[in-house]
């Protein structure tokens, strides 16, 4: 393995997957859903395997899904993207931001990503011999949130990008438009490509809207907008994402992704078309259901001994574990399963500085209220 992967690894979700496995317990740890997408979605899959949608699709991707997208950006935004040459179907998100990383950076150049981070961020910049430039989210009255003047001090003459991941998995922040407004105008002030990570983009509760990066002025023509329909849609074994940019930085994009996969799998791209353009019903109901769940897993939580800060988006629930008399989360998780039978993740490892964060874990709710409620009655016995 070359040198600059050494430090990677097996990922925490790998790990802690298989631990729920091996031992049987309740996996509240990767972030997935326990229940299927839209039924009607699901048929259109099918459909599309059955009727022939079998060869190579164009690299760039469905033309109807590449179509879908953009409309969607319209009505959920108002922000106009031409089908033709500023959309790029892709393998999940995750293909999305290594290829945009691995596009946009030269060797040497540093992107700012905020910690904790999602893990193939780091990844990904590595592949690119980039270097990161952690800006640590603290709780303040709860919420995670950045200070202003530790991120305009990670600017150096070599920061090229900036990797914003809201709503924010794995705290749960949405970012607020006067957060965004910082980020904005140190963008245009240093002339930095923003790459939006937006895959919880529907997933926001309690009345909080998700606003994208790209909306504010002077952000449309130098932002790299990502998601995908994993989370949207329940889908997260379909791996189908996309990219929004200027032309530019499509092309830029897609010059890497023909290399890393040509194109993505054609089925998913017509389901996803289809649910994008006719199920933002289902999305809206799953959202409130959702909601209650983080309720359901909140309340929990807190009265199993936890301390506990309340998301205002995403599938999972921050946790600190001192309360409880612990104080290491990796130490604690790979315990948890012996101790309780549930399955959770450390968020330390999320961290370039894993002491601010080695008393949190995290706790992911998107399931049947019934396996909540039994990882809940197991976690009591914590206290
Ligand atoms: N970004 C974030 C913040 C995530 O939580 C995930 C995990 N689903 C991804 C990207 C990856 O998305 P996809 O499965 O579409 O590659
Ligand atoms: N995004 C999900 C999480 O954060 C799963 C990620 C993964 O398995 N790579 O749990």
């Amino acid at each position: 393995l070359v040198s600059r992967m050494r430090a990677f690894g097996t990922t925490i979700f790998a790990e802690m997957s298989a631990l729920a496995v091996q031992t049987g317990a309740i996996n509240l740890g990767q972030g997935f859903p326990d229940t299927d997408g839209p039924a009607a979605m699901l048929d259109r899959a099918v459909q599309a395997i059955t009727s022939g949608a079998n060869q190579y699709p164009p690299g760039p991707g469905v033309l109807e899904l590449r179509q879908a997208v953009s409309e969607h950006r319209m009505a959920q935004y108002r922000l106009d993207y031409d089908p033709a040459g500023e959309v790029l179907v892709t393998v999940g998100a995750t293909e999305a931001i290594a290829a945009s990383v691995l596009a946009l950076c030269e060797p040497g150049d540093e992107v700012i990503a905020f910690e904790p981070y999602y893990d193939s961020y780091a990844a990904s910049i590595a592949l690119a011999q980039a270097r990161l430039a952690a800006v640590t989210l603290r709780p303040v009255n709860g919420r995670f949130t950045f200070d202003p003047d530790e991120l305009r001090a990670a600017v150096t003459p070599r920061t090229r990008a900036i990797l914003v991941n809201s709503p924010h998995n794995p705290t749960g922040t949405v970012f607020t438009r006067d957060e965004l407004t910082v980020i904005a105008e140190l963008c245009q002030e240093h002339g930095l490509i923003a790459i939006t990570d937006e895959v919880y983009e529907h997933l926001t509760f309690d009345g909080v809207e998700h606003v994208p990066l790209a909306t504010l002025p002077g952000m449309r023509e130098r932002t790299v907008m990502i998601s995908s329909a994993g989370k949207t849609f329940s889908v997260t074994g379909w791996k189908t994402g996309w990219v929004c940019a200027p032309p530019e930085l499509v092309r830029a994009v897609s010059t890497v992704k023909q290399f890393l996969t040509f194109t993505a799998s054609a089925p998913w791209q017509l389901a996803v078309a289809y649910g994008l353009r006719t199920e933002l019903e289902w999305v809206a109901a799953l959202r409130a259901g959702l909601q209650d769940k983080r309720d359901r897993l909140m309340d929990g939580l807190a009265a199993a001994g936890f301390e506990v800060l309340r998301p205002s988006g995403t599938y999972f629930v921050q946790t600190d574990i001192r309360p409880l008399g612990f104080e290491d989360g990796l130490e604690f998780t790979r315990r948890l399963p012996e101790l309780a039978g549930v399955v959770a993740i450390p968020t330390q490892v999320f961290y370039d500085h894993p002491e601010r964060g080695s008393h949190f874990v995290r706790f992911a709710f998107c399931k049947k209220d019934e396996v909540i409620d039994e990882a809940v009655t197991r976690l009591k016995r914590l206290s």
